[in-house]
């Protein structure tokens, strides 16, 4: 028959985001087969066992009457006052409520944010490795993702003059996810200030995608990107999937900040896109006033004694027990980020690994060549399952890595 074929756009030619990719199709289709697969390839809280806060789901629930219109192109006034106020309290200058953006989720205002900004060609600074959305939205948006590098030789920290040096006349921003996903590095604030200051030289636009801001073990206390970009224009990225283990509701928010005439024309532009969309998913924003305002609920589950310290201790423990594995222990965030050494096990690919490891031992994992790391020797877990499955995961991924020296 001669039926026509449909051609997608060549600009998702280069666009990846194997966290969902061929590996978790292969995982469902071994599940069909009846095979139980431990997967520990995406950060859902809500997958592994842990419930939104009682007291957010319930100020979603009284307020589904009041949820079935359009709402605010910036998102609801009461979330906004919210997030406007946590800003002011980090020391951000001139944030109100028509500086706060809230969206589906932190990932609609990371397209929505390079949307507003990027011509043709455009170049955006990137760490590797990444979270491939900001990749994959920079390729979408026109522009070229340049990477710096943030290795585990340097506890996964990237170099301010590294990243300096990668600036050419077409680099217009800045991109930094602290605590950083996947590596779980939390930055110092020295270092912070250090980065600013090429934003400032340069006049780059700064990126702070802060996420997992409350999820913290033992690093370094977690410095905000806004207060010390001052009157630079910043988008700092916050959102209840993570720390408030809300990723169904789909909430995530973006301030503005920097001088007024600065940003002035980046806010009409990211105003119109917004209006475009209309609205951000109503009932799920009265969940962000009680989360920013009431108790801390995360705090337990990071310090000694709750289970996501655990969780992770449990990953130490299994990498501290292995002939093969090296990791730079995370100080932020819901993952880790191991790595095989090259003395014990030179030839490694991690890409055939990890599906090796799927279809051998059950465990489904994202190699860290999926980061945009190239030539990488990485394996991201989640630290959400409980930690005597992570303990038995890291079991499962020695025996593979024995068979594969063996070989
Ligand atoms: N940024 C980072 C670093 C992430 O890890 C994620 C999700 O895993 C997101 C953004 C997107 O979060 P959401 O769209 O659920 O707010």
């Amino acid at each position: 028959m001669d039926g026509h074929r449909i051609v997608p756009s060549a600009r998702l030619a280069e666009v990846r985001y194997e966290i969902r990719g061929a590996l978790a199709l292969r995982a469902r289709e071994l599940e069909a087969q009846g095979r139980a697969i431990l997967k520990l390839n995406i950060g859902n809280p809500a997958r592994f066992g842990f419930r939104t806060p009682a007291h957010l789901a319930a100020a979603v629930a009284a307020h589904l009457a009041d949820s079935e219109g359009y709402g605010h192109e910036l998102g609801l006034e009461e979330a906004r006052e919210a997030i406007a106020a946590q800003q002011r309290a980090r020391g951000v200058a001139g944030i109100d409520v028509e500086r706060v953006f809230v969206g589906n989720g932190v990932s609609e205002l990371i397209d929505l944010s390079l949307r507003a900004l990027l011509e043709p060609g455009d170049e955006v600074l990137l760490p590797s490795p990444d979270y491939p959305l900001w990749s994959a939205a920079t390729i979408l948006n026109g522009g070229r993702p340049r990477y710096y590098a943030c290795p585990a030789a340097r506890g996964h920290l990237p170099d301010a003059d590294e990243i300096a040096a990668l600036v050419t006349p077409r680099t217009r921003a800045l991109v930094l996810i602290n605590p950083n996903n996947p590596t779980g590095a939390v930055y110092p604030r020295a270092l912070l200030q250090r980065i600013v200051e090429v934003a400032a030289r340069h006049r780059l636009l700064l990126l702070g995608d802060e996420i997992y801001d409350g999820i913290l073990y033992d690093g370094p206390a977690f410095a905000p990107l806004a207060p010390l970009a001052g009157e630079l224009p910043c988008l700092s990225f916050g959102g209840l999937s993570k720390v408030h283990r809300a990723c169904g509701y789909r909430v995530g928010w973006m301030t503005l900040s920097g001088s007024g005439a600065r940003v002035a024309a980046l806010h009409d532009a990211l105003r119109l896109l917004a209006a475009l969309r209309l609205c951000g998913n109503m009932p799920a924003q009265w969940a962000v006033r009680p989360a920013l305002e009431g108790p801390d609920t995360i705090g337990a589950l990071t310090a000694a004694g709750g289970r996501l310290h655990a969780a992770r201790q449990a990953v130490l423990d299994g990498v501290a027990a292995s002939r093969f594995l090296e990791l730079v222990a995370p100080q932020g965030a819901l993952y880790a980020f191991p790595s095989v050494r090259a003395d014990a096990l030179p030839a490694f690919d991690d890409g055939a690994f990890a599906l090796r490891l799927l279809e051998e031992e059950g465990v489904l994992l994202v190699p860290g060549s999926s980061f945009n790391l190239a030539g990488s020797r990485h394996l991201r877990l989640t630290l959400l399952p409980q930690p005597h499955e992570l303990a038995e995961v890291c079991v499962r991924i020695e025996r593979v890595l024995a068979r594969a020296a063996d070989e």
